[in-house]
């Protein structure tokens, strides 16, 4: 690399040569400090992109910036979410097992998923967020058969990685095809125990408009965990102010 070494220490090769010593009278080379920022540096930035974020799209949705005493609700639904938000903090140091998070349109639900995302990446985490329909579509594409290898990586990914959270799970057009995709995607993690953020409109517990087989799953207690939003405004109160 031809940038200057920020720590002084090598002459911005990466290296840092050592003079021989009585114990190594050859001299020896050591990758240098910079060259391991960099490489880390490139790993985040290849992780972002695979989460299908940029640094700018997650950069308003901090954990700071969420602010439950402000949400247009009742006394008692801000409360409950200063809750939310301290569980999502707990699951974003070390995410383990499932969580729904079950809330109406701006009741802050996917700026906290967000959160959540920004938080493991800033960890350098492998961690995917997807909107259903968005991931659905990528893999419609896929299917057609235009992109099978781009179709088989996003699978694989979505299918391992660290963390995947699904944002607006029940929302999307249900055919066979998508029912069945949605299930697979889902049921690989379930069977593997690997960690998960589902975020939905649906009363889950009431099962309207989901697959059953998922449904079945998101209920599943050993596993899961349902995170009820409170009603309530929470983004009309944050843009106003
Ligand atoms: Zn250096």
């Amino acid at each position: 690399m031809a940038t200057e070494c920020p720590y002084g220490t090598c002459d911005g090769s990466g290296f840092v040569w050592h003079m021989p010593t009585e114990d190594r009278p050859t001299g020896y080379y050591t990758v240098c400090r910079c060259h391991a920022d960099e490489v880390r540096r490139k790993r985040a930035e290849r992780l972002l992109a695979e989460a299908g974020m940029s640094a700018d799209s997650l950069e308003p949705y901090t954990f700071g910036r969420f602010k439950p005493e402000q949400a247009d609700a009742t006394a008692a639904g801000r409360r409950a979410l200063a809750v939310i938000k301290e569980r999502l903090q707990e699951y974003a140091q070390a995410p383990e097992g499932w969580l729904v998070l079950m809330g109406g349109v701006g009741s802050g639900k996917t700026h906290l998923a967000y959160a959540v995302v920004a938080e493991r990446l800033a960890r350098k985490r492998p961690t995917f967020y997807g909107s259903v329909p968005e991931v659905l579509d990528a893999l419609r594409r896929g299917f057609d058969g235009n992109a099978g290898l781009a179709y088989d990586k996003r699978l694989a990914t979505m299918q391992g990685v660290d963390l995947l959270v699904l944002d607006d799970l029940g929302t999307e057009h249900q055919t066979p095809w998508v029912a069945e995709k949605m299930f697979q995607l889902v049921n690989y993690r379930y069977t593997r125990r690997l960690p998960l953020i589902v975020t939905t409109n649906l009363v889950v517990t009431k099962g309207e408009g989901m697959d059953p087989r998922i449904r079945s799953r998101l209920l599943d207690r050993q596993l899961c965990e349902v995170l009820t939003f409170p009603a309530g405004d929470y983004r009309q109160r944050r843009e106003a102010s």
